[in-house]
């Protein structure tokens, strides 16, 4: 089931996804929610999902709310979710810090309500004080109302030659009033006062894989998100597939510039490619085709050469323009023009 191998064009998939695999892994922002509001289609297709047998687990570098306040905003959107459908940066960073700390130590946390409770969760005693006798600082998203004290905090207890550790690095955050500083960007605070390296747990690294794979048992899994360097990535680190949707912060000419580490398995416009099969991209000469289009590198530019008729899917030509970009790129990612092809798309 894994596509690894052969990361130069999208792959095709004859079942549907949500029957070719058990479990979708889904991010949050940008593909089930935006700004606290449903991505559109996100609650029907899900529902579809669902109702065919594929189990839905939601997976999110947000440390701040604990998975029960998730779930209650999933359910309140139309979406069903219980606490144990929800796997957050804070309960994957709780568990890296337990497995390095004796039970019962008590560990500095800077950040919200989802980092203490996951960190209680994993049998550690969140404490506020770098006076307070911590084993490790863990740092999560605090959200607006975070003191900036609580950052002079973590360094002191950093500056003693504590442990730290960090939920993610996401540098950005998305608020229904635009961009707002992340947890990377609060990890850079503490960085900078105290020259020291946190060892992080979200998407992309390992740990945050680890512990969505533990928490759901998933055997054939489906990374499905909106973000080339975390969602992607992450599936990528985990050898597993993944369905990248455009309901989010990754438009068509990202895509094409994707190196190896970036590219999706699949690519869909929003949840509804979840309910379908996925078209193979057949080479064709020097060329690639899928659906009707066909796209080559010519005089160093990304161009379409072939559209379908009326009632061809734009979709198919964004495929089959990734496998001309991605196989000109090989190992790194395609610096082509591709302004043009793309605009042509009217995606
Ligand atoms: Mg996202």
């Amino acid at each position: 089931m894994s596509h690894q191998h052969q990361r130069s064009r999208p792959a095709g998939s004859g079942t549907a996804l949500n029957e070719a695999y058990d479990t979708a892994l889904l991010d949050l922002d940008g593909v089930v929610y935006a700004g606290g509001e449903a991505v559109a289609y996100a609650v029907e297709s899900l529902a579809e999902a669902r109702a065919g047998g594929m189990r839905l687990a939601y997976v999110t570098n947000n440390a701040l709310r604990t998975p029960d306040a998730v779930a209650e905003h999933l359910t309140r959107l139309g979406v069903p979710a219980g606490p144990s459908d929800v796997i957050t940066s804070a309960q994957a960073v709780a568990r890296l810090v337990a497995d390095r700390l004796p039970p019962g130590a008590r560990v500095l946390a800077i950040g919200g309500e989802g980092l203490r409770v996951a960190l209680r969760e994993r049998g550690l005693e969140p404490v506020d004080s770098a006076d307070d006798d911590p084993a490790a600082v863990v740092q999560g998203y605090g959200g607006p109302d975070m003191a900036w004290g609580r950052f002079a905090e973590a360094s002191y207890a950093i500056r003693r030659g504590l442990p730290w550790f960090a939920s993610n690095t996401d540098l950005t955050i998305p608020s229904a009033r635009g961009i707002a500083p992340g947890n990377g960007a609060a990890v850079e605070v503490v960085r900078i006062a105290t020259g020291a390296e946190p060892q992080v747990a979200g998407k992309p690294l390992p740990p945050m894989h680890r512990e969505t794979v533990l928490r759901t048992g998933a055997q054939r899994p489906l990374v499905v998100g909106d973000r080339l360097d975390t969602d992607i990535e992450g599936a990528f680190n985990g050898g597993v597939d993944s369905l990248l949707v455009l309901t989010g912060v990754t438009d068509a000419a990202q895509l094409l510039a994707a190196p190896p580490q970036h590219r999706p398995t699949y690519v869909d416009r929003d949840l509804r490619g979840l309910l379908t099969g996925q078209p193979e991209v057949e080479p064709a000469g020097d060329a690639y085709r899928c659906g009707g289009w066909t796209a080559a590198v010519r005089g160093g530019r990304l161009v379409l050469e072939d559209a379908p008729g009326d009632g061809g899917d734009a979709l198919d030509g964004l495929r089959a323009l990734c496998a001309a970009a991605w196989t000109s790129a090989g190992p790194g990612g395609c610096e082509l023009e591709t302004e043009k092809a793309v605009a042509r798309l009217g995606l």
